[in-house]
């Protein structure tokens, strides 16, 4: 037979009101979904209750009984008594018409098999055969004893509960192949049914709920119906079983509130309570009747939001419009003689292992809980406190990481190492575009150099020929000749233009290097040296941090003093004649290259023409002030030297140029290497 209560697995979302509410701790939470133990499950339907997201499923019997309706005739209804508190809103009577039209052949009144066994506890009760008697007609109640207190299954009184007794009186005297369906609010019925000890009569169950569905199934509305009557013989107080302390008045047994004797109880928690009580010898009282709803009018399929008091009262009316059919009962008119209403109750406790202390704080410490003052006890987790927790993981039932605090507490962390790698992906990525944009830079610089050579070779030697020729000429002509000044002009601005040429030759690194193995501090000193009584830099304040254990470099001397130069002349231009000059000497962090920066306080460059500054002829400077070829020619000797130049400014606050010439130590190894390589 299929479970009575599951889990449907996708619905669950891990709020563990289910594992708060459960009594029997029947919820296991397996891969973050808190799924029914069918063998520990008591069928109470507390689950189903408290689920939002309507997660807990009751096994759907609609299908079995239309299944029996079709094929066959001799279909059945047995109806609990608290119907008229399920369709609070109908005549009663309209409802057993409703019944019947579903294709029920009889309808009977469960209320009858509760008057049956009314009597049964009389006797037992008057017979004081047993000292301690808890009711049974409750299965939530007769499950949860035999399931955790086994102990007390000895006090269950031997009597079936309502629904099976009407089930055998109609089986006995009505009809031996009747096919039963009890209709009640009750989802343990569902598994009173399959019970072995009681299996025999009833063939399905249906919940109102069920039976509701039904109706709109067949497009039956009971509304629309003639009030029917209940076949076979009339209950009478039996009526009052579902509603608290209804056994005691159906079994006419006088309860009085100053006698200890007998205790009624309802609700699961005082039930619960009252059963630990009793399992500890606790308890003076001779009879327990105990229902774990609020009666079974408060049962988990009586879906209306009317309160229990309403409920009642629509029982005890319908009670008092049946009054007539009372008025000649008593409980002796029952012959009872061939009719068994007994049952036995077995033992099904399962003993479950329990952690030692080492073993228990092992578990606490997975959820980082090293200190008592760590287990805070918040019930997040369905368990009262950590350590329950911690055994119901011990046991198998909860998974470690079910613990809001320390999952939160790893959110966070988890969010803080995400921030991280962003910010690292953010560095990496603006890394990134510099790159690229060096890259972008260095490729135009480069197809410039080449148009650069190209024209710088044309010109050169038609340029050497003006020359020559015009110094030629200039040699024949005496000093007093009008055209001897002109001459002189002709060579002067045909050797400005050579030296463009030659400029342009360098930055296209077309010029060649005589290198020599340097000292660049040493270059530094002295160019610095070369300047600074100049009239331009007289304002300005020039701080050497000149580090002293840099490698020494593979250089063209006069090239580097010449970028040198420009780089300095631009940054006194650039603060026009007064401020701070750092020059500064060092280490790339790998040691490979020698750095020398150049910091001043000028104007900076703005982020436009950051790019444009190492073009040829770019200049920001007036007419016959500068010819922009400076820069784009210390460009092209910084790359002879396989080195680079690098510039970072902010406008407004000044401009650092920096030049990376690569270790002589470096250059040697390679050099080594590559010799090596050679030989062999
Ligand atoms: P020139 O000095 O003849 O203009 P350069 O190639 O040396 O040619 O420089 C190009 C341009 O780069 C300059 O005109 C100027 O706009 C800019 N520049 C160079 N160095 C600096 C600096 N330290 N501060 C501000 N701008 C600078």
């Amino acid at each position: 037979m299929l479970p009575v209560v599951t889990t449907i697995e996708t619905k669950c979302k891990r709020c563990y009101s289910c594992i708060r509410n459960c009594p029997a701790k029947a919820i296991k939470v397996e891969k973050g979904q808190a799924m029914v133990i069918t063998e520990r499950c008591i069928a109470c339907g507390y689950c189903v209750k408290v689920c939002p997201q309507n997660a807990k499923k009751i096994r759907d019997d609609i299908f079995p009984t239309l299944n029996l309706l079709s094929s066959k005739s001799r279909t059945v209804a047995v109806l609990a008594p608290s119907f008229p508190a399920a369709f609070p809103d109908l005549e009663p009577g309209k409802i057993l018409t409703a019944i019947r039209k579903l294709g029920f052949s009889r309808v009977y009144d469960v209320a009858y098999g509760a008057d049956l066994i009314s009597k049964e506890y009389r006797e037992l009760l008057d017979s004081n055969i047993m000292p301690f008697i808890i009711s049974s007609p409750c299965p939530a109640v007769v499950n949860y004893i035999e399931k955790y207190y086994p102990i007390l299954t000895m006090c269950l009184a031997p009597i079936v509960s309502p629904m099976i007794a009407i089930g055998r009186y109609i089986s006995k005297y009505i009809n031996p192949d009747a096919f039963i369906v009890f209709i009640g609010p009750c989802i343990a019925k569902k598994k009173e049914m399959g019970d072995p000890k009681v299996t025999d009569v009833i063939n399905q169950v249906l919940t109102f709920d069920e039976l509701k569905e039904l109706f709109t199934k067949k497009n039956i509305q009971p509304g629309n119906e003639l009030p029917g009557e209940f076949d076979g013989p009339n209950a009478h107080r039996g009526k009052l079983f579902p509603v608290s302390g209804g056994l005691l008045k159906s079994a006419e047994l006088n309860y009085d509130i100053t006698d200890n004797d007998i205790i009624v109880t309802e609700g699961r928690d005082r039930v619960l309570e009252i059963l630990q009580k009793a399992s500890e010898g606790q308890i003076e009282a001779k009879f327990l009747d105990l229902l774990f709803c609020e009666g079974c009018i408060n049962g988990p399929k009586i879906d209306n939001n009317l309160s229990v008091f309403v409920k009642k009262d629509k029982v005890i009316n319908y009670i008092n419009s049946r009054v007539e059919e009372e008025k000649e009962f008593t409980l002796e008119n029952f012959d009872l003689s061939g009719l068994d209403l007994g049952r036995k109750f077995t033992n099904e406790y399962k003993d479950e292992k329990i952690p030692d202390e080492n073993e228990i704080k092992a578990i606490l410490q997975l959820t980082g809980k090293s200190n008592p003052e760590d287990e805070l006890n918040c019930g997040a987790c369905g368990y009262i406190s950590c350590r329950e927790k911690a055994i119901a993981v011990y046991q198998g039932l909860a998974e470690a990481e079910m613990c809001l605090p320390y999952m939160l507490d790893r959110l966070e962390k988890v969010q803080n190492e995400l921030q991280k790698s962003n910010i690292e992906l953010k560095e990496s990525l603006d890394t990134l575009k510099k790159t690229q944009q060096q890259l972008i830079q260095s490729e135009r610089l480069a197809s410039i150099g080449e148009l650069a050579a190209g024209v710088a070779h044309e010109l050169n030697n038609p340029l050497g020929g003006v020359l020559i020729f015009s110094s030629l000429l200039l040699e024949r002509k005496n000093i007093s000749d009008p055209e001897y000044r002109d001459l002189k002009k002709i060579i002067e601005e045909t050797e400005r233009c050579r030296k463009i040429v030659h400029g342009l030759l360098d930055f296209s690194r077309q010029s060649r290097l005589q290198a020599a193995i340097a000292d660049l501090n040493k270059i530094l000193i002295s160019t610095l040296t070369l300047i600074e009584n100049q009239v331009l830099f007289q304002n300005i304040k020039i701080v050497r941090e000149l580090n002293p254990d840099i490698h020494k470099v593979f250089v063209d001397v006069g090239q580097i003093q010449q970028i040198v130069l420009n780089i300095i002349f631009n940054a006194a231009e650039a603060m026009d004649g007064k401020g701070t000059l750092i020059v500064k000497t060092g280490f790339s962090p790998d040691k490979k290259f020698v750095l020398a920066s150049f910091k001043d306080t000028g104007t900076g460059i703005s982020a436009e023409l950051l790019n444009k500054i190492f073009d040829p002829f770019f200049t920001t400077k007036p007419p016959g002030k500068g010819t922009g070829l400076g820069l784009s020619i210390s460009y092209g000797i910084i790359k002879k030297h396989k080195g680079d130049i690098i510039v970072d400014s902010k406008p407004g606050k000044g401009t650092t140029f920096t030049i990376k010439l690569p270790s002589a130590l470096v250059m040697q190894d390679t050099y080594q290497l590559n010799n090596k390589i050679v030989q062999k």
